[in-house]
């Protein structure tokens, strides 16, 4: 099956963005029996987690960026700022998921989200999703 590239935009320097229904939306018509979400990109990541309450994001974002500090006399620079925590960052949440298909639909549970994941923004970004047969 054809890998899908879908663009992601995101604001801030941290933000997680829900991309569920572009996976959802890459699986359509296909027989895949699962769907493979990748990230190619090393200061940006991909997640699976609560998506009912957006505060839950707002808060991965929160945690992320104390979890792993800023002037912690970083030796990776690029354009004169520190940017190696935007790397770390990103390794914490990984390059990418997979997500079972179940009766043509993402078998996510209830409160389950996809999110992409930016840790080096404001940037323009993609995602691929492959669909597993
Ligand atoms: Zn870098």
């Amino acid at each position: 099956q054809q890998s899908g590239e879908h663009q992601v935009v995101a604001k801030r320097r941290t933000q997680l963005l829900e991309i569920t229904r572009e996976v959802q939306e890459a699986v359509d018509g296909t027989d895949a029996a699962a769907a493979l979400v990748f990230v190619p990109h090393t200061t940006a990541g991909v997640t699976i987690n609560e998506h009912a309450d957006p505060a839950v994001a707002r808060d991965f974002e929160r945690a992320l960026e104390r979890l792993v500090g800023e002037g912690w006399g970083w030796e990776h620079i690029e354009a004169g700022e520190e940017n190696a925590p935007a790397h770390i960052r990103a390794a914490l949440m990984g390059p990418q998921v997979v997500v079972p298909v179940e009766g043509g639909r993402l078998a996510l549970g209830t409160w389950q989200g996809i999110f992409f994941c930016e840790l080096d923004g404001p940037r323009d970004r993609t995602v691929l999703v492959t669909p597993l047969s």
